[in-house]
């Protein structure tokens, strides 16, 4: 089967496409015919070794890339219950997905609902759920909260806006250009802030009246964090998600403290996505929000497989505007 591997840690020329032999279906795995593999940012960190010392997203050397994908069941591995070949399933966290065949356990697998697309589901599991996550588990957004989302026009960025507002916060959006602007105001942001032309935090604290944001959702790192966790509310909450612009290595305690006695987190979806319940529940919220109209997922672009490459750069040289999918 066709598949894209890396043999060393680089920039996007390390990916190589090749043949390499079908995923053999072990004890409570389903093998997966892949329809769409996902793009996210966290293929970025796995390609160039920023995670080579995670123990949550290992990343051993050559390895298949790839954390999330959709298809249909091709073969069904010993105990496994309540799935059926040929049924349409969708997965995040498991390593492989860049290719034709990916063996997935079955308990990261959640069935899409018949009059659901397959490149939708895809673009839900691992972006949908991590905004999910962020606006339900790691802060769990009230009413009248004031929520500020850092690349805005983003995969993550798009939906994260979607579900805050849904949850009834004022959003305050970041993105990089004009564009951008219009399509984070699109999914309902309420102020949109140019952040490399401005200090977006004076823009915070002028929204805010001086308060400050309830919370900051930070995917950004070494270019926002700082200002980030001043932007915040007396006790408010910073959630430090990602690291686009680069990886953020300390947070002295005394800056929370002198911030506000504000909070700190560094989630990883998994610690999220714990079990099979964790998984089915977000995504049964995902798909009824997408089928109830309440939820617009932005499919921007899709390539060949064999042009995984590119679309790393295209993700990495911030021309996305919501999801990246391969088509295999
Ligand atoms: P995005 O579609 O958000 O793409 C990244 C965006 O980051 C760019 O388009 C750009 O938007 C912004 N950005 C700011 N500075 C830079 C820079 N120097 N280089 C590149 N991009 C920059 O990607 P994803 O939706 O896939 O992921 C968003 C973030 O969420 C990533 O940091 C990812 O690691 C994180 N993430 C974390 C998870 C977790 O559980 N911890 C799970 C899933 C994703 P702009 O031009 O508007 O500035």
């Amino acid at each position: 089967m066709r598949a894209i591997a890396i043999d060393r840690f680089g920039g996007p020329e390390v990916l190589d496409a090749r043949e390499v032999a079908m995923p053999a279906v072990d004890a409570g795995q389903l093998r997966v015919r892949v329809a769409f593999a996902g793009v996210n940012y966290i293929d970025v960190y796995m390609r160039n070794g920023a995670y080579a010392r995670s123990h949550t997203y290992e990343t051993p050397l050559p390895m298949v890339l790839g954390m999330e994908g959709a298809g249909t069941v091709d073969a069904i591995g010993m105990d496994v219950q309540g799935f059926t070949i040929g049924e349409r399933v969708a997965w995040c966290i498991v390593r492989g997905s860049y290719a034709t065949y990916a063996a997935v356990p079955a308990w990261r697998c959640v069935p899409v609902p018949d009059d659901m697309a397959l490149d939708v589901a895809c673009a839900l599991m691992l972006q949908g759920s991590t905004a999910h996550y962020l606006t339900h588990s790691a802060w769990r957004v009230r009413a009248g909260d004031v929520c500020v989302v850092h690349a805005g026009a983003g995969g993550v960025g798009q939906l994260l806006i979607q579900l805050a507002k849904l949850r009834g916060a004022t959003v305050i959006a970041t993105v990089g250009t004009p564009a951008k602007a219009v399509i984070a105001r699109a999914c309902g942001a309420d102020h949109v802030i140019l952040y490399r032309e401005r200090d977006f935090r004076d823009d915070v604290m002028r929204i805010t009246n001086g308060r400050g944001a309830d919370v900051v959702y930070d995917s950004v790192g070494r270019d926002t964090i700082h200002a980030s966790i001043r932007s915040l509310r007396t006790r408010g909450m910073c959630v430090m998600f990602g690291a686009s612009s680069g990886q953020v290595e300390a947070i002295a305690p005394l800056e929370l403290a002198e911030a506000g006695s504000v909070y700190f987190t560094r989630p990883h979806l998994a610690d999220y996505m714990q079990d099979a319940t964790q998984i089915r529940a977000r995504a049964q919220d995902l798909f009824g929000a997408v089928k109830g109209g309440n939820l617009r997922v932005a499919i921007d672009r899709v390539f060949a497989l064999a042009d995984a490459a590119e679309a790393h750069r295209v993700l990495e040289g911030r021309a996305s505007h919501g999801k990246l999918l391969l088509a295999t």
